[in-house]
């Protein structure tokens, strides 16, 4: 990997169930599912979607006895279904009361998420606390401490106050709120390795709305503690405003090497399906090179050299039929998931463009010649023409599949025309 890529902040590892978070592991992606949980097949089926869409933690809610008793059984539906990911249990208000009286699903779950912040006041939220934590450590169950702008420890923010107001030069209310965010996630952290949970059975989170907060908190609790980092932008919103909040935050930490696993915390339009928090989770990481999912589809924007909308949906098309086939290619073509297709509307960038990517297709803007030339490892092999283009492209695809990520492929590009920036 060339050297404008971030490196990693150094910090322990923490495993959740089998999957790593942290030290030298990949940034994890997870996700949370909406269904009640007290409905075990709605839930299976949500958990089931998101890991198969490439979630590999996912949380679910844990919030009454009727969803602590379901939580086993989800686990044991997945498995019996093949799906190993692994279950975090979110709990709020009262989560040591289901822990204690449901120890099936203290046992199903691989992690816990405790909000300091909605555990309890005074020593009744310390007895509360000690109980979560001493289970997770009697276990080997990893512990996410789950700060919240919106459920921040009053009296903890108080005290913050009245330091902050004794100081000669006081700082602003918004830097001690998020100082506030950063001392509950590091003392509570501090206080349950004081418990006997192992340090490197810890995550820590501080979630906030707005995305310079969100830089500002991580970025000093990166300098301050070794524990892995969970980032997420809580609340995002929907559409294309929640997906741009979370990309713009996330990735100016990502690109300085902070966040260990991550979560898009999308609001779905009403009947949209819920994994697209993992496909945009994925986009993220895939285009900032930091991890690779499923071959990307370079297609122009098009403008008014494009007067038909064939050349956007094939390019849609294509997107569609690549990450269709991936559950089959993964296994059978290892590294296909960095293979980059290009389909360009005109000859303005079509070739350039096309040459680039492993395979790419040039169609035809106003005014051309009906013809689409096809580049494959930068070399034009074939012009495509006629009403069957799009099939025939598909086709070309499946074919440099094989060949270069099959048994005995390449692997490697014939030709990089590529030349370092
Ligand atoms: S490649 Fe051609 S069609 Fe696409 S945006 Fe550029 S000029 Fe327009």
């Amino acid at each position: 990997m060339s050297s404008h890529y971030p490196t990693r902040r150094a910090c322990q590892q923490v495993m959740v169930g089998h999957v790593p978070v942290g030290g030298d592991a990949p940034v994890v992606i997870q996700s949370m599912t909406n269904t009640d949980t007290a409905d075990a097949a709605a839930t299976v089926a949500q958990v089931l979607e998101l890991a198969r869409a490439g979630s590999e933690v996912v949380r679910i809610t844990v919030n009454s006895p009727e969803a602590a008793a379901q939580v086993a059984t989800i686990r044991q539906q997945l498995d019996d279904q093949g799906c190993d990911v692994p279950l975090v249990g979110d709990f709020h208000f009262n989560g040591e009361r289901l822990l204690r009286d449901y120890p099936d699903c203290a046992r199903a779950l691989a992690k816990y998420r405790i909000n300091p912040g909605n555990v309890g006041k005074g020593s009744k939220g310390d007895e509360k606390f000690a109980y979560m934590v001493k289970t997770a450590a009697e276990l080997g169950k990893a512990v996410r401490i789950g700060v919240n702008w919106g459920s921040l420890d009053q009296s903890l923010a108080a005290r913050l106050m009245d330091e902050n107001a004794r100081r000669s030069e006081p700082w602003p209310v918004e830097a001690v709120m998020r100082e506030a965010l950063i001392i509950s996630a590091l003392e509570s952290a501090e206080k349950a390795v004081a418990l006997g949970l192992l340090s490197n059975q810890i995550i820590l989170s501080c979630k906030v709305s707005h995305v310079q907060d969100l830089i500002a908190v991580y970025r000093s609790l990166a300098a301050r503690c070794d524990w892995p980092l969970h980032l997420g932008l809580t609340e995002a919103g929907m559409g294309s405003k929640g997906i741009v909040a979370s990309s713009a935050a996330l990735a100016v930490l990502l690109q300085e090497g902070i966040g260990d696993t991550i979560r898009i915390s999308l609001t779905p339009e009403p009947g949209a399906p819920r994994d697209k928090e993992v496909i945009v989770a994925q986009e993220l990481l895939q285009t900032m090179g930091l991890r690779s999912f499923t071959p990307l589809v370079t297609a122009c924007p098009g403008c008014g050299r494009t007067t038909s909308t064939f050349f956007q949906e094939l390019a849609a098309q294509i997107q569609q039929f690549l990450r269709e086939k991936m559950p089959v290619w993964r296994l059978a073509y290892p590294g296909v998931e960095s293979m980059n297709v290009a389909v360009m509307g005109c000859v303005v960038n079509g070739p350039g463009e096309s040459k680039l990517a492993d395979i790419g297709i040039s169609l035809p803007g106003t005014g051309e010649v009906p013809v689409a030339p096809v580049y494959v490892d930068g070399e034009k092999t074939v012009t495509l023409k006629g009403e069957q283009i799009a099939s025939e492209f598909q086709t070309l695809v499946e074919q440099y599949v094989h060949t270069r990520y099959g048994e005995g492929g390449s692997k490697r590009r014939k030709v990089i025309p590529l030349k370092p920036v």
